[in-house]
């Protein structure tokens, strides 16, 4: 399969991945599985026009930008995924049907209909696996060196979806483990005028979730997922004032989470 994986990606393509900060000092380390709208050239464009490539449904709208600042603010490390989680989505386990999404929110992506295996194994090989093996090796390296990893998730949700409005400006998600959504849910809440979504409008799952089961609960690391109202970060002030905000409050929820 290393031949059509070498393939799907052109030499002049960017790189899958984005790994900025390693050396940060922060035991935070983010990552954005959804940072990025590309989508490889030999795909052309999955039959979609532009338009659609640019929406919601292609990419998590402003939150590249406030996973690149808040790295800066906390020193912490940040993994940022190029590619659109049209071609393959990153926070999703390869084995679910919604890995390839043949329609997302209500548009049908052409280029996605009826893959063969191998088509898929190539998005995987080419796409899916090295975003999360630098996550992995890198938290393995970290622990090696007797490093603490705090592992945050950071996502942004569209403010309207499938016609319904969404009334939270930030949601905090988890599932098994608690331990730091829950002070960083109390430290939000506290914030005045948010409206901050306990796992709504999504929850993390094993079925709808990849990077906090595996890299977060399989390894025992405190951990919890943001997701961020896209109109709150689509212009640089927002994606300034909510990395500027989390650098602040997650420093306050581990603590908490260290006291408890
Ligand atoms: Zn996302």
């Amino acid at each position: 399969m290393s031949a059509i994986a070498e393939t799907l990606l052109d030499a002049d393509e960017p790189d899958p991945v984005s790994f900025d900060n390693e050396a940060g000092r922060s035991a935070f380390f983010l990552a954005c599985d959804h940072a990025g709208r590309a989508i490889p050239r030999r795909l052309d464009r999955l039959g979609l026009p532009e338009h659609e490539t640019q929406r919601h449904i292609a990419w998590d709208i402003g939150i590249g930008a406030v996973g690149r600042q808040l790295s800066r603010l906390l020193d912490a490390a940040v993994v940022l995924q190029t590619y659109s989680r049209l071609v393959i989505d990153c926070n999703r386990d390869p084995e679910v049907p919604s890995s390839i999404p043949e329609i997302s929110e209500m548009t049908e992506i052409p280029g996605n209909l009826g893959l063969t295996q191998v088509a898929r194994t190539a998005r995987i090989d080419a796409i899916f696996c090295p975003y999360h093996c630098t996550i992995a090796a890198a938290l393995d390296r970290r622990a090696a060196a007797g490093r603490a990893s705090v592992l945050v998730a950071l996502h942004s949700f569209t403010p309207v979806f499938k016609g319904v409005a969404r009334p939270w400006h930030v949601a905090v998600l988890y599932n098994r483990d608690t331990r730091l959504a829950r002070p960083l849910f109390e430290l939000l809440s506290a914030e005045d005028g948010l409206v901050v979504g306990d796992n709504a409008p999504y929850a993390v799952s094993d079925l709808t979730d990849y990077t906090v089961p595996v890299h977060g609960e399989r390894r025992g690391l405190p951990h919890v997922e943001i997701e961020i109202r896209q109109d709150q970060i689509a212009e640089p002030s927002g994606q300034r004032d909510w990395a500027e905000r989390l650098a602040r409050l997650l420093p306050a929820a581990y603590a908490e989470f260290l006291r408890r």
